[in-house]
């Protein structure tokens, strides 16, 4: 059957009408920064005082963008006639983001929690040199990285947590100053003082109030 003469026009004229009344879904971007989830991988902040040097990130990242240098130097006994002691010291901790496949295989695999994963997407370089990023520019991504999601009510305070606050709190009990027994003369005048007997008002609210003598 032939096709009725204008049908093709009224259908995409119909289509045009159902789409111009929905709601757009295209973001403006860049005038209209994107809406991402807390926890979209975007690049990889360095937090350099936990990291050890263990190697561990570098040798699992299935890409082998991860480059790390260090050397070894040698840490004093802490107490007389204690051992000294050998630690890796950090020289070059760089990701090549041009390489990079995203799979978060060094964040989950470090265990001292060193890496973590930052929203933050606006880095493209024109040069590809530029994708190489080293210790400092993966320390400063740090700072976006978002907070921890809040734990359930009721859960089990993490053990990071637990231990710098009592870290914290026996720290401040060193700082604070020493409470000095009162002075002798306040002493003798607190003791010159009546006191009330103990127990008094509870003997107080025993006995019968006036009115009270024969109720009940
Ligand atoms: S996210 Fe994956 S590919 Fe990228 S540096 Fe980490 S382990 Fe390597
Ligand atoms: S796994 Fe963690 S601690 Fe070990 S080298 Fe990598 S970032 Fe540092």
């Amino acid at each position: 059957m032939a096709p009725i003469p204008g049908s093709g026009l009224a259908k995409g004229l119909a289509v045009t009408l159902r789409t111009m009344t929905k709601k757009s879904v295209t973001a403006q971007y860049p005038d209209t920064q994107p809406d991402l989830p807390p926890r979209t991988r975007g690049v990889i902040g360095l937090f350099e005082e936990n990291c050890t040097v263990c190697m561990l990130c570098a040798r699992e990242c299935p890409d082998w963008c991860i480059y790390i240098d260090s050397h070894k130097e040698t840490v004093p006994a802490a107490t007389p006639g204690g051992r000294e002691r050998s630690r890796n010291v950090l020289d070059r901790f760089a990701i090549d983001f041009s390489l990079c496949m995203y799979c978060g295989i060094c964040i989950e695999v470090c265990p001292f929690d060193a890496l973590f994963w930052s929203p933050e997407f606006e880095y493209a370089e024109t040069d590809i040199r530029e994708l190489t990023h080293e210790r400092d520019k993966l320390r400063e991504w740090m700072w976006t990285v978002p907070a921890p999601p809040a734990l359930d009510p009721g859960a089990e305070e993490p053990k990071e947590l637990a231990t710098a606050r009592k870290t914290a709190d026996k720290l401040a009990a060193q700082q604070a100053p020493p409470v000095t027994e009162p002075h002798a003369d306040e002493q003798a005048r607190a003791a010159e003082q009546p006191t009330r007997p103990q127990g008094d008002s509870k003997q107080q609210t025993d006995q019968p109030q006036p009115g009270q003598e024969g109720q009940g």
